[in-house]
């Protein structure tokens, strides 16, 4: 049912636009369900391109001014920002679960995780440096400037529904940008709430601003990329999506940063913490059921400690408590939709089909609602099958076994993406030789939880391309300036 808010105004059902709270032009809605019971939470406008096209109108507006504020202005917007999403941040847990379905404890988590974006890009606003460059010339000085690229364009996915958003934005307002953000039409509720926070924080208006649609969303991306008043679209999605953002953001040469669709592999040694693997692999593979974009999708086990580690992952899988995200002690809550449901038992049941067995779990838990399945351990799964090959995004852990550091590199290489890799290992050159070999953006090792603020956050190959977070993540919204004065 619905959670008891402190603060109910943070449940807004309309969209910001330059400080207004507005409905569709159409008058329009669309309705958001909660995962966990698939009732109706509410509804929310089903806005057109044509009001994403206004929006982007007042963005650019305020683009003229607020790309003027001084740093240390927006790091003080950033700072009350953060201390807002502090406050309400029980609140904001809950919503965030409602319409996510991930457990609470995640979603205090996640709006933990914003916090510290906000926080970080504030501190990173004041010190966007410029060059002095010596010339070749002697009559010549050479320095650079730092500026905003204009109007931002933030499309964001249903699993981290708050701090996707925050990564962006964050980077946006400490550069000095301007931004229309489309979240996911299945988590609308998070993106409002984090633009009510803006308003109270006193951001001005035109600087952010969240409108959401569902039916439209394929007229709404294409406006975003093409748009010529919008100068940067920056997207965390799949792969699929993001191939048909860029062709799109070509036609006006737009600057586009994406955060696209993984297909990590974990790899354990023989020399590992068998324990502390199996624990990184709880971590790694079942935050937010398995649905993340840096889960673990592709676990390769030494045949030494094979048999130990994957009873041991087996026996506490067993121990998880799947439910109601917003119910006390639940481990796991459901999947998004029953397409993810569908897509996970696809990949259960073709790996079953050939010769993998399951430990635990292998099925829908339909006893706990459309949209759960029961969190499982495959052994015996081999390259042949399709959950070594596309992300599964769903709560399936799938062991293979290997013999060599060759073998199991190349292993993890096979595939077309690359975000992120996990390695548990006590042995220091093979930390730097299997870290240099794999093609990821991100390694963990002797860990299964990366990401923080700190982090430059990003992929290689089909995983995309930016890096968000860390001293880097502001580079994708500024450009560089030369200036050269003859003396
Ligand atoms: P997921 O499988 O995680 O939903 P998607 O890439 O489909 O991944 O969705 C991520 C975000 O991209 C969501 O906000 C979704 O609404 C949006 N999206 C999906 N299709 C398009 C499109 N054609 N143009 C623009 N945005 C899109």
């Amino acid at each position: 049912g619905k959670p008891v808010l402190k603060n109910p105004k943070l449940l807004r059902d309309k969209s910001y636009v330059d400080g207004q709270w507005i409905s569709a032009s159409s008058g329009k809605t669309f309705k958001v369900f909660d995962p966990a019971t698939c009732q109706e939470i509410g509804s929310v406008p089903e806005h057109t391109a044509a009001d994403y096209a206004k929006a982007i109108e007042h963005a650019k507006k305020a683009f003229a001014s607020f790309s003027k504020t001084s740093n240390r202005e927006r790091s003080n917007l950033l700072r009350k920002w953060a201390s807002l999403l502090t406050e309400n941040s029980e609140d904001l847990a809950k919503i965030l679960t409602w319409e996510n379905g991930k457990p609470l404890p995640e979603a205090k988590g996640e709006i933990a995780s914003c916090v510290a974006n906000f926080e970080w890009f504030s501190e990173e606003a004041p010190r966007i440096y410029g060059d002095t460059i010596p010339s070749q010339n002697p009559n010549t000085r050479i320095h650079t400037i730092k500026q905003p690229v204009g109007v931002c364009g933030i499309i964001t996915p249903w699993n981290f529904p708050a701090s996707m958003i925050s990564r962006k934005v964050g980077a946006a307002v400490a550069t000095g940008c301007t931004t229309v953000i489309k979240p996911a039409a299945e988590t609308p509720y998070s993106a409002l709430a984090l633009a009510y926070l803006a308003e109270e924080a006193g951001i001005p208006k035109g600087v952010v601003n969240v409108l959401t649609t569902n039916e439209h969303v394929q007229d709404v991306g294409r406006e975003i990329c093409e748009n010529p008043l919008v100068s940067k679209v920056t997207f965390t999605g799949s792969t699929n999506v993001g191939r048909i953002l860029m062709k799109q953001a070509a036609s006006t040469l737009k600057k586009v940063s994406f955060e696209l669709g993984g297909n990590a592999p974990f790899i354990v040694f023989e020399d590992a913490d068998i324990d502390a693997a199996v624990d990184g692999a709880i971590a790694s593979k079942f935050r937010g059921s398995g649905q993340t974009c840096i889960c673990a999708n592709r676990f390769y086990v030494h045949e030494k400690i094979y048999d130990e580690f994957a009873k041991k992952l087996a026996a506490k899988v067993s121990g998880f408590k799947v439910g109601n995200g917003l119910e006390e002690g639940t481990t796991q809550g459901p999947l998004i939709n029953e397409k993810a449901v569908q897509k996970v038992d696809r990949h259960v049941q073709d790996a079953l089909g050939k010769h993998a067995h399951a430990l635990v779990g292998g099925k829908p838990a339909t006893e706990l609602g459309e949209n759960f399945y029961s969190p499982t351990v495959l052994v015996d799964v081999d390259a042949s099958m399709a959950v070594t090959q596309e992300e599964t995004f769903g709560p399936l852990a799938a062991l293979s076994k290997f013999s060599t550091d060759e073998e199991v590199i190349k292993l993890a290489n096979n595939v077309e993406v690359g975000l992120a890799a996990y390695i548990y290992t006590n042995n220091n050159s093979r930390v730097h030789r299997v870290s240099e070999g794999l093609q990821v953006g991100m390694v963990g090792v002797n860990t299964g939880l990366i990401t923080e603020s700190a982090l430059p956050f990003g992929g290689v190959k089909e995983s995309g391309f930016g890096r968000e977070g860390s001293k880097y993540g502001l580079d994708d919204y500024l450009v560089i300036k030369s200036v050269v004065n003859a003396i």
